[in-house]
């Protein structure tokens, strides 16, 4: 069975104070409120894993997870965090190929292949972004497009890597501007990318991975897209800064 999981992106946001106050607030919440056993995933700057991993402790359901980290194993890449640091502050997660940094750092779907690759090595679970512009989607080119996304970035991998991988479509039109993809659009996007992964891998191994979605998620419409059969949660950026809002998005899943 595929796993459901709310993921929090934090982007560049909060001090570090903020942060930790953030996420107690969350975690007491969470503990109060929220029966079901969705994995939970705080994606805070590279700054606050370790503080916010503290607060988190050991608990089984929430963790943290990075926001990216570099192709490169080590060396002289000034400013750039390895999958090896990672793995050694034990960060189980990493967003990559988020349409931030595919539109303002020119990451590319070979780069992306590279990035997935590095930190598969070292065993963290890389949480894969793709989705379309608006301008593709207005020429309906928005399927094509996403599913050459996921071959670029994903395909190159066997069987046993695959597996690890979870996804997470995010129409660029919908991130950050409170439009979001309506259910159906939703539902008939992550059963493309489904459709896609069993093409290539086999039914059995499509309907085991997890898809997330994203894009202008709130506590007002999580439950509707979560209520999709393709859709196995979400990745939510600017709700998930609230702790009320984001706990009322992971009590729709
Ligand atoms: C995101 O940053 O991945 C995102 C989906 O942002 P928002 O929820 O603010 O649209």
């Amino acid at each position: 069975m595929r796993s459901k999981i709310v993921a929090g992106n934090w982007k560049m946001n909060k001090t570090l104070e903020e942060a930790t106050a953030l996420s107690s607030e969350i975690i007491k919440l969470v503990s109060e409120e929220v029966k079901g056993n969705a994995k939970i995933i705080f994606c805070t700057p590279f700054p606050f894993l370790l503080p916010v991993k503290g607060i988190i402790g050991n608990s089984s359901q929430v963790s943290v997870g990075a926001q990216n980290c570099s192709e490169h194993e080590a060396g002289a890449y000034t400013g750039e965090v390895s999958a090896s640091m990672l793995k050694s502050m034990v960060i189980p997660y990493v967003i990559l190929g988020h349409s931030e940094r595919r539109q303002y750092f020119g990451e590319d779907g070979k780069l992306l292949a590279k990035k997935i690759d590095v930190v598969l090595k070292h065993g963290l679970t890389p949480i894969f972004c793709c989705g379309e512009p608006l301008e593709v989607r207005e020429r309906n080119e928005h399927e094509q497009l996403v599913k050459q996304q996921v071959e670029e970035g994903l395909f190159h991998l066997n069987e046993e890597s695959i597996r690890k991988i979870v996804i997470a479509y995010e129409p660029v039109w919908a991130i950050g501007t409170g439009k979001t993809a309506t259910a159906a659009q939703a539902q008939e996007m992550h059963s493309v990318i489904r459709k896609h992964l069993s093409d290539r891998y086999g039914k059995a191994l499509a309907d085991n991975i997890s898809i997330l979605y994203g894009g202008s998620v709130n506590a007002g419409n999580a439950k509707e897209l979560f209520g999709c059969a393709d859709v196995d949660g979400g990745l939510v950026g600017g709700a998930s800064l609230k702790a009320r809002e984001f706990v009322e998005i992971i009590k729709s899943i």
